[in-house]
């Protein structure tokens, strides 16, 4: 047998194992040193009373003969899938009904899977720097093209994001089938504005492209109007597909469970040139190639559309944001240029001395025992910064950036 030969294309994923190497070998030389790790992903608040409560309750219901639950239905049970469409969506005045909406394990999953879809020959943009999954995917499913030396797949377009745009991804001048955004961004922790995202609308509509929307980190959005769902722009239901987690904003990075909305009028081409929906393909994908989220923290991710369950996103969002603030009003002060921070728990930071990422990184650590993820590991426009995160206690937080005093 022949394996994929695209796999072999990858370079190794090496940007969190060499974070993980780097900090291994400065700890076994300066045991003493009281590293603060600012530079992972993962979230630490613990999981919400209301949602323990309900998968207690879930767990003893499967093990009753009238409460057992097998498989559960395709596209996620109705109880979830009806409480995302009310709380998230016709609450907040945007039509999305309960039959677009695809429980998943997660967004990675999704935003990985979601290629399934499209033609072979597809062109997608991303933004430069962005969330790895998306090039890493593109490149698996044969979609790359060659690695130049910059890192940069030749075909693949990139919205190549700088201190200039504010790093916010602009419209390009070339075609794309699909353009994946992701705001609030990882790792830059932007937010693209009302205005922004009907540039991008409308763009789609033009190049009869689709939008995958990442909105991940939905929940962090604090600012008045900045939009916290792609479908809060006209016309957006015609062109645009969402992914969602409750990882980051309710602690399931463990747990495992998202969503997707893929809106019943959402239509692409066939090779005949005849309108398919959407919605039906990711439904035969998802039934084909998924089982399901377990009906546990399905019962777990319902329990977050209550109030107790809204509070605690609330309470944990503005826990993690109060800790961004505080890293970059801490950078800002040290004399470094930051992105991000308000609207997210990531925080973009430029060096003082246009230093590379890398070396960024070793300063950090050597001088302030901070670590960091070096801006370059996110794409080649990341160079000369670094991401520091909030998803630590306060305590520590604190504790780190009364080191750059
Ligand atoms: C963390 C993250 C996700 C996915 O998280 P899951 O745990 O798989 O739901 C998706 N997109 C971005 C930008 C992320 O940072």
């Amino acid at each position: 047998m022949k394996i994929n030969d695209n796999f072999e294309k990858l370079p190794e994923s090496y940007l969190f194992s060499e974070v993980a190497r780097r900090l291994a070998e400065y700890r076994g030389g300066h045991p003493e040193a009281d590293v603060i790790r600012m530079d992972i992903g993962d979230v630490t608040l613990p999981i919400a009373p209301c949602v323990t409560e309900a998968m207690h309750r879930a767990v003893d219901e499967v093990g009753t003969a009238v409460g057992f639950h097998g498989y559960g239905p395709e596209q996620g049970y109705g109880f979830l899938r009806e409480a995302i469409a009310e709380e998230d969506y016709k609450k907040r005045g945007i039509d999305i009904g309960a039959d677009e909406i695809f429980i998943s394990d997660g967004a990675k999953s999704d935003l990985g899977n979601l290629g399934d879809i499209f033609s072979q020959d597809s062109i997608i943009a991303v933004a430069d720097p962005g969330y790895p999954v998306y090039v890493d995917t593109t490149v698996m499913a044969g979609r790359g093209g060659e690695r130049d030396a910059s890192g940069k797949w030749s075909k693949i377009v990139y919205l190549e994001c700088n201190a200039a745009n504010g790093f916010r991804p602009e419209v390009p001048t070339e075609h794309a089938d699909v353009v994946i955004l992701c705001s609030p961004s990882n790792p830059t922790g932007t937010v693209l504005s009302r205005e922004e995202l009907e540039k991008w609308v409308e763009y789609a509509i033009r190049e009869k492209a689709i939008i995958i929307y990442d909105s991940a980190y939905e929940a962090y959005v604090r600012t008045p109007g900045i939009p916290r769902s792609i479908y809060e722009i006209d016309g957006a239901r015609n062109v645009a597909v969402e992914v969602r987690s409750f990882s980051k904003t309710a602690g399931f990075t463990g747990l495992r469970c998202g969503y997707t909305v893929v809106p019943a009028s959402l239509m692409a081409t066939d090779g005949k040139g005849s309108d398919v929906s959407l919605r039906k393909l990711w439904n035969r994908r998802q039934s084909t190639k998924f089982n399901g989220a377990s009906y546990i923290v399905q019962r777990g991710a319902e329990a977050l559309y209550t109030p107790e369950g809204q509070e605690s996103i609330r309470n944990n969002t503005d826990y993690y944001l109060e800790n961004a603030k505080i890293i970059r009003d801490s950078m800002k002060k040290a004399g470094f240029t930051v992105f991000g921070g308000s609207d997210s728990p990531y925080v973009w930071i430029k060096g003082r001395n246009g230093e590379d990422s890398w070396s960024l990184f070793k300063e950090m650590l050597e001088k302030y025992h901070i670590s960091c993820t070096p801006g370059s590991g996110f794409g080649a426009e990341g160079e000369g910064y670094i991401r520091l995160t909030g998803f630590n206690s306060r305590e520590n937080t604190l504790k780190a950036m009364s080191r750059l005093k």
